[in-house]
């Protein structure tokens, strides 16, 4: 494997007119610009699989890699004993990816996932508005908007111009109902990219699990009648109100549920457009780039039942400012794809040989080299969450090695598809890429 890879030419174009931040060198008067990045970022978010409902017809519903009966019931509001029943069940345990299962009573309901449509208003355009902030500020999408003004260009907004905007009445959180006695969540109004935390008291001994738009959110019992779990927010989930659907299995097999809004905002993101020559392209399409990421994906699904960490997170390399040159979340998108990526993680300049070291308790679960994210490092923080560490040009940890706060897990440096030296810093929250910056800034949970 070519683990010294270079991308030499990157042309880049910005969507923005602001200057650029981060770690960019240009020449005064060309137009090819030499981007120091690393090109790390997941696949776009993969579209929902969301039934159409029609009035008559029942909704047919296809099971979703990690869909469990008692989630698809929730989703839908149904009895998971009438889903088990209409499609011969004989153990609802049992269902699998692929599998269409007919969803009884469903073809009724409006979409449960989000808010009600209940009529249109006027919005005057303002300065430095957006469609996806104007969206936002009415609970509606940028599509809503966009198909109820028929806009053919929805970036050429102009000022004083008038458009409709659906009025839309959020879902209210339902009322707690025993042996629901508390939730609660760290920010019930939550940007993109950010880490939430949900905590749930309950009267009597229980197990608590989470549904977060198909995320499996694991719940730690923390003390007498408290639990509490970690909900990734992707960072190009679409602004509106989703609901956390809650169920607790008491000690007598009962089963019962709640579900919760939370409330997704755009969050701050830069946005940047690529262009890569066709080799490059090519090569990031490759088997082994696929294979490399579903052998970290597979390390990541591996969830740890407790918190193996205490307080807020340190930062990896040492400086006094550590120096972010590239930041989470910037909005990339590839030689005119309309797929839109983003940045995973936070990069840390330096230079080779700079000390990387482990920011909160934890244990290496890899480290070795690897095509695109070079020496790489991953640690388990347990409660689903895990740091990566790529690029290094030295790695110290092994696996299975237990990590405190400082120890020294390698030195940075410019292996695997990268432009120049810089530590790539990763989160992966129950598989989902969120802000790492968010941990070291507070105390979670
Ligand atoms: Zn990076």
């Amino acid at each position: 494997m070519n683990h010294q890879t270079r991308f030499k030419r990157l042309a880049i174009h910005r969507s923005q007119q602001r200057p650029l931040r981060y770690g960019v060198a240009y020449s005064k008067y060309g137009s090819l610009l030499v981007l120091v990045i690393c090109l790390l970022w997941p696949a776009a978010l993969a579209q929902a699989d969301s039934p159409t409902l029609d009035q008559n017809k029942p909704l047919i519903y296809t099971v979703q890699t990690g869909d469990t009966l008692i989630f698809i019931a929730l989703k839908y509001n149904l009895n998971l004993a009438d889903i088990a029943l209409a499609n011969h069940l004989r153990n609802p345990g049992l269902i699998l990816p692929g599998q269409q299962l007919i969803l009884p009573g469903a073809s009724s309901l409006s979409n449960p996932e989000s808010a009600e449509r209940i009529g249109e208003q006027l919005h005057t355009v303002q300065a430095g508005e957006t469609i996806g902030s104007i969206a936002n500020s009415y609970y509606a999408t940028p599509a809503d908007v966009i198909a109820l003004n028929r806009l053919d260009n929805p970036d050429l907004l102009q000022v004083g111009q008038i458009l409709k905007v659906p009025v839309i009445q959020p879902p209210l959180s339902e009322p707690l109902v025993w042996p629901f006695t508390g939730v609660s969540l760290s920010e019930p109004t939550i940007i993109q990219g950010r880490t939430l935390v949900a905590r749930v008291s309950l009267a009597g001994e229980a197990t608590v699990v989470g549904d977060f738009e198909g995320q499996p959110i694991f719940f730690y019992h923390s003390s007498g009648a408290d639990y509490w779990g970690l909900v990734a927010i992707h960072a190009l989930i679409e602004p509106n109100v989703y609901q956390l659907h809650l169920t607790a299995t008491m000690s007598d097999g009962q089963i019962y549920s709640h579900a919760e809004n939370v409330k997704v905002m755009e969050g701050p993101y830069d946005s940047e457009a690529i262009l890569l020559d066709g080799s490059r392209a090519e090569l990031l399409q490759t088997e082994l780039i696929k294979e490399e990421r579903e052998k970290l994906a597979a390390l990541w699904s591996q969830i740890t039942p407790r918190p193996l960490w205490n307080g807020p997170f340190w930062f990896p390399i040492a400086e006094e400012a550590p120096r972010v040159t590239s930041a989470f979340g910037t909005r990339r998108s590839y030689n005119d794809s309309s797929d839109l990526s983003f940045h995973a993680g936070t990069d840390f300049g330096g230079g080779v040989g700079e000390p990387i070291y482990a920011p909160a308790g934890g244990i290496v679960v890899l480290a070795e080299p690897l095509m695109v994210r070079g020496n790489a490092v991953l640690i388990d923080h347990g409660m689903g969450l895990f740091s990566g560490y790529w690029h290094q040009s030295k790695i110290i940890v092994t696996p299975g090695q237990h990590m405190e706060p400082g120890d020294l897990i390698g030195y940075e440096g410019d292996t695997g598809l990268v432009t120049g030296p810089h530590l790539h810093w990763e989160f992966r929250l129950n598989g989902i890429a969120v802000d790492p910056l968010q941990w070291t800034r507070e105390s979670i949970p």
